[in-house]
């Protein structure tokens, strides 16, 4: 071991336990393991009975699509089938069961809008709400297994119409309010989607900006060549002046508001197609991904009741992300409201009007439970202690992270300053292809270890295996994937060897590309290859390191990005690093550090670049040592927080940008060459 300081991840680090009284209360026991471990398949059943079921299942699970085999010509389609023939309606389980179960006054949405308006819903509300806007979209035509582009801020419409849509059988694809109208259009195509819903603008720092308009552009791009979108639905936002098209465009206060609050909602088949969602695009085209019914759900619930330890009526829940990511999709809609939540919808960005702006809301409402991503705890430390030190935050309970690795210095700032030193961390590794959590701590069961994911959830199975299957436990099988690990722990690809509720059912039109990004590296075991490195430490507690394809190879050390940014961030100086691995002539590849200093920094230039670089090779090892460190005022995100590392590699390499149509805000770049 080489870890030094005290933020390093080294694994001698002390365990979090959680308090009795959070133990003796939480939702989630040490049952739940025996239970899995007793049966795996009735275990999950038990967790679809957390919903309502129109018809029930024959059979828990169809895995004869996932026979392991080795001729591509031969490989089977992997696509599972959960609760086969059970029928469900989504919709009526995020929704109208609460009313009819007597919580129609509960309110389900406190939404604050950026500019400072605010608006609670009720699952009364909410359910006349699906109900008009369900109504309306039968009206103009739409018939279950159509397609419907949501293209909307985070404000309760978008909620609503992801939830008229599953009440209908509809296939929604939600695409990020922030992408552009070339984004937008590939999407809408892709998915052939016959209506747009969409708002006129939205509210950004304070800020009127148009969204209706990157509709239109989206739609008549490359001369208006013909399309599927017959409709384009638009909520009024901010009073922007926009185009209209008669006959295509229709006003959501002039139809949806009008229509009948008296909606019956049909059953659907368990696998009927729930959703497309895009993935983020960090490592290139984005991938249409498919989530279907009854399995969905059911994860979705289990975990967010279990991983949460969520007491429906009594707790105030509040996800950060975007419901353009699939965060947002299972964390904000579908297993919360399923579980009877009461939870926050917040617009804006975290400093509008200032940065205070989280802790008033957290304050305003009593949240109980917060679920954010590293990046923007990164910047809450960037921005000061003194900030939520000014705010009543002991209703916060239990508190989560989501999107990459955590550092352990961001970990334990976040336990401390916004958990007052006893709110349990659940830092839950996931995916879009997974559907909902994987790995995590339960919150009154696991003792943790500040920057690990620790184990995955009961009724999940995952294995850490070299290039050909051996799983590294095994201990002479270790595969040397980072410096920092070396010799103390087993480090490997991240697998899941079993089938699980919420998988994935394919790529939307493109299956072929499914099988050979997921399943064609395990293709002789017949596991899913997530495409990200982890490892066991000494105790088992298992960490996720990030994507194996930012994984360094320094003189034939592989070195994993991560470790060298929370290495960086361990520095008092730095508020943010990423590191990519660009060509070198002598070493194979040499590591390129770009960093964001905190705002208290005095020390700058050369002289804290030299101490940087001594950092780096004191905290993990001189081989890990960044050739270059630039000094950045910000770095490359995708909406949902995650670096663009891909990028920065064509930076560090001197090469033309790729594909940067997923970024928050591709003007970062000139600001970083300045800085070269
Ligand atoms: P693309 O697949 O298009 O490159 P993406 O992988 O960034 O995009 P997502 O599905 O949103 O899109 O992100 C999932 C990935 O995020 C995981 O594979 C992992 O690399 C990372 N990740 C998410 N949560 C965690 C976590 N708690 N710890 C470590 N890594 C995480
Ligand atoms: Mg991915």
């Amino acid at each position: 071991m080489t870890g030094s300081s005290p933020d390093s991840g080294n694994t001698a680090t002390a365990l979090f336990e959680p308090s009795p009284e959070f133990r003796a209360d939480a939702n989630a026991g040490p049952e739940l393991q025996e239970a899995a471990d007793k049966d795996r398949l009735a275990f999950w059943a038990d967790q679809a009975a957390r919903l309502h079921w129109h018809e029930p299942w024959s059979e828990v699970l169809d895995w004869s699509g996932g026979a392991a085999g080795a001729e591509p010509a031969e490989r089977p389609s992997y696509v599972a089938k959960w609760f086969v023939g059970g029928q469900l309606n989504v919709a009526y389980n995020c929704v109208d069961r609460h009313v009819l179960d007597g919580h129609g006054d509960q309110v389900a949405i406190h939404f604050e809008g950026e500019p400072g308006d605010s608006r609670n819903i009720t699952y009364s509300e909410l359910l006349a709400e699906v109900s008009q806007a369900a109504n309306y979209l039968t009206e103009i035509g739409l018939e279950a297994g159509d397609r419907v582009a949501i293209y909307m801020p985070m404000i309760p419409e978008a909620i609503i119409s992801m939830l008229a849509c599953a009440r209908l059988g509809l296939t929604h694809s939600v695409v990020f309010a922030g992408f552009s109208p070339s984004a937008l259009r590939q999407r809408v195509d892709d998915a052939e989607a016959r209506l747009v819903i969409t708002t006129d603008g939205q509210w950004r720092r304070g800020k009127a900006a148009p969204l209706k308009e990157a509709v239109d552009e989206a739609l008549y791009a490359n001369g208006g060549t013909p399309h599927s979108v017959e409709h384009v639905l638009v909520v009024r936002r901010t009073n922007l002046e926009i185009e209209w098209t008669d006959g295509r465009d229709v006003w959501w206060h002039e139809t949806v508001a009008k229509a009948s609050t008296e909606h019956e909602a049909q059953p659907f088949d368990a696998e009927h197609p729930l959703f497309i969602l895009y993935t983020s695009g960090t490592t290139g085209k984005p991938k249409g991904i498919v989530h279907t019914t009854g399995g969905y759900l059911t994860q979705a619930s289990y975990t967010h009741h279990n991983v949460f330890d969520h007491k429906a009526g009594k707790d105030v829940y509040w996800c950060t992300a975007d419901i353009g990511w699939v965060t947002g999709h299972t964390y904000i809609v579908y297993g919360p409201l399923s579980n009877r939540t009461t939870q926050v919808v917040y617009e804006g960005t975290p400093n509008s009007p200032d940065e205070h702006r989280h802790w008033n809301i957290v304050e305003k409402y009593g949240v109980s439970i917060y679920y954010t991503a590293p990046t923007l705890i990164r910047t809450f430390m960037k921005w000061g202690r003194q900030i939520p030190q000014a705010h009543d935050l002991s209703s916060i309970r239990v508190l989560g992270s989501v999107g990459e690795p955590i550092n352990p210095e961001a970990w334990r700032w976040y336990r401390e300053v916004i958990g007052a030193n006893k709110a349990p961390i659940v830092d839950t590794w996931w995916q879009t292809e997974t559907g909902a959590i994987m790995i995590s701590p339960l919150p009154g069961v696991t003792a943790t270890k500040p920057g690990a994911a620790m184990a995955p959830l009961p009724g999940i199975s995952v294995k850490i295996v070299d290039d050909e299957g051996n799983d590294v436990t095994d201990s002479e099988k270790e595969a040397d994937f980072s410096v920092r690990s070396a010799g103390s722990a087993h480090v490997g690809y991240l697998v899941l060897d079993q089938p699980w509720p919420a998988m994935l059912r394919g790529i939307w039109g493109d299956m072929e590309r499914y099988k050979a990004t997921y399943w064609e590296k395990f293709a002789e075991q017949g596991w899913y290859f997530a495409g990200d490195g982890a490892r066991y430490d000494e105790d088992g507690a298992l960490w996720v390191l990030g994507r194996v394809d930012d994984v360094m190879n320094v003189s034939g050390h592989r070195i994993s990005t991560s470790e060298v940014e929370s290495a960086l961030v361990g520095h008092s100086g730095v508020a943010e690093a990423a590191v990519v691995g660009a060509s070198d002539e002598t070493t194979g590849q040499g590591i390129v550090a770009f960093v964001i200093l905190k705002g208290s920094t005095e020390n700058t230039g050369d002289a804290l670049v030299t101490e940087l670089k001594a950092h780096v090779s004191k905290d993990i090892s001189p081989i890990a040592k960044p050739r270059e460190i630039h000094i950045v005022p910000e770095l490359p995100k995708t909406r949902s927080g995650k670096i663009m590392r891909r990028l920065l590699r064509d930076v560090a390499e001197g090469r033309e940008l790729g594909d940067t149509s997923t970024l928050v805000d591709p003007k970062v770049f000139e600001d970083i060459r300045a800085a070269r």
